[in-house]
């Protein structure tokens, strides 16, 4: 149970949400960060930005060719965005689930966008759908020196070793 003070566990798993700009015009970063706090994960990197159009189409590759896509890109870099690395066990699971479904009008209440969002095209929030999209999208938003192996003081509380 009790944890000696130097053992680094090895890099847990590790996942990039960011408050898109419609939350962060409506000032919903901190209740956004609140949750995942609450949960038990561990914040190591945190940085509010203007999203270039070549950092974008590089987060959504995938996506280049969708209809949708001009509209996605003006609504990214219509303002700042807050990107995070969130890091704790089953963390990407764990902090979609939070999120809930793309489409708000499919999301429960209890998750971000089922709380706080209600059309697909203002949802909010990204979180990483899986441990190699985490993993990517982390190299191209964060440098390494700029995400923190810490001991937070309560984690053999929260996580097992
Ligand atoms: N999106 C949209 N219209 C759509 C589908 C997606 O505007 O019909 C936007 C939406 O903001 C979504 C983002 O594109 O969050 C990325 O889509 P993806 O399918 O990767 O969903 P996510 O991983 O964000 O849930």
């Amino acid at each position: 149970w009790h944890r000696s003070k130097s053992t680094h566990p090895d890099v847990r798993e590790r996942t990039l949400i960011a408050v898109k700009p419609d939350g962060v015009q409506r000032r919903l970063v901190g209740q956004i960060i609140q949750r995942f706090e609450q949960r038990g994960f561990k914040l190591v990197g945190l940085k509010m930005l203007q999203v270039s159009e070549d950092l974008l189409s590089q987060h959504y590759c995938q996506l280049t060719s969708k209809p949708f896509y001009r509209n996605l890109v003006d609504y990214m870099t219509s303002g700042p965005v807050v990107v995070m690395v969130w890091e704790g066990d089953n963390v990407v699971q764990s902090t979609r689930t939070m999120v809930g479904p793309t489409n708000p009008a499919a999301a429960q209440a209890g998750t971000v966008r089922g709380d706080f969002s209600l059309h697909v095209s203002r949802n909010v929030v990204h979180a990483s759908d899986s441990l190699e999209g985490a993993q990517r999208e982390i190299q191209l938003w964060f440098q390494g020196k700029d995400l923190l192996n810490w001991d937070c003081y309560d984690q053999n509380l929260t996580m097992e070793e």
